[in-house]
């Protein structure tokens, strides 16, 4: 069995119970060493085979895992963040799927959630907007045509940029092309979100590339965009003395 872990966002206390127990018992870990907090690792027992897989093919990758299989060890594929976001996971599932080998997922916490934590902030506000949209610019990876962020920025949803932090100015123009979100709908910066070294910088679409380029911020970051950011909105139904619901009959 092959446990997929979420290693949650860097800080190594965001890790979830299930997860640090597997790391405890593990007796192989491949980690995606290019964002797992090498913290984290300190938790594996004396003799545990530990590989980084930042250098590493799907191959190689591939290899590891089933060689703890075939130990009958505990064996930790171990992600950043949860997996299921811009993880590259599926096609490790598809490949031990193909092999025979069994595995599971435990969830983690994402950079976007952490990320929200360090601004204080909510991405679904009444009044403002009920949708978060996770999404990155095209880079060396493509992305559909339909997924354009020109596109999605027609929503004015929350929205969240991952793996976009190099490419700020261009996610920028791109938002604001079509006139949906304009230069100063409200941004924000998360870099590093729950390590020692984060840094929140809030802005506009218009001044946040810039903000970035002079505090040389360049990975690791997220971009947030939207009017959740700013100062207005509707209070919520949920704790609203008037509003009765499953849990509360209303006291005004
Ligand atoms: N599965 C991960 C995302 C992996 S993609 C998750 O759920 O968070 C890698 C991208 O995630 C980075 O380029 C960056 O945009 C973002 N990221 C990862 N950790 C981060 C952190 N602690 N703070 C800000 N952004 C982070």
């Amino acid at each position: 069995m092959i446990h997929f872990v979420g290693a949650g966002p860097g800080a190594p206390d965001l890790i979830t119970l299930r997860g640090a127990e597997l790391l405890r018992r593990a007796g192989l870990i491949v980690y995606a060493g290019s964002l797992v907090n090498p913290k984290l690792l300190e938790l594996a027992p004396d003799g545990c085979e530990i590989y980084d897989s930042a250098s590493m093919t799907l191959d190689q990758v591939l290899e590891k895992l089933a060689a703890g299989e075939n130990r009958k060890v505990v064996t930790v594929r171990l992600h950043t963040g949860d997996p299921s976001l811009y993880g590259a996971v599926r096609e490790q599932m598809d490949r031990l799927k193909e092999l025979g080998i069994e595995y599971d997922v435990v969830p983690g916490v994402s950079s976007f959630c952490a990320a929200a934590a360090a601004a204080k902030v909510e991405y679904t506000l009444p009044a403002v907007s009920q949708t978060v949209i996770v999404a990155r610019m095209e880079g060396r990876t493509p992305v559909p045509e339909r997924e354009k962020l020109s596109l999605l920025a027609e929503h004015r949803a929350s929205m969240v940029l991952f793996l976009s932090s190099g490419l700020l100015k261009e996610s920028c123009a791109a938002l604001t092309s079509e006139g949906c979100y304009t230069p100063d709908t409200k941004a924000a910066i998360v870099y590093k979100a729950s390590w020692p070294e984060e840094k929140v910088l809030r802005g506009t679409i218009g001044t946040i590339a810039s903000q970035a380029e002079a505090a040389g911020i360049r990975n690791t970051a997220l971009l947030l965009v939207g009017d959740f950011l700013g100062g207005d909105y509707d209070m919520s139904k949920l704790y609203d003395a008037s509003f009765s619901h499953t849990f509360r009959k209303a006291c005004r």
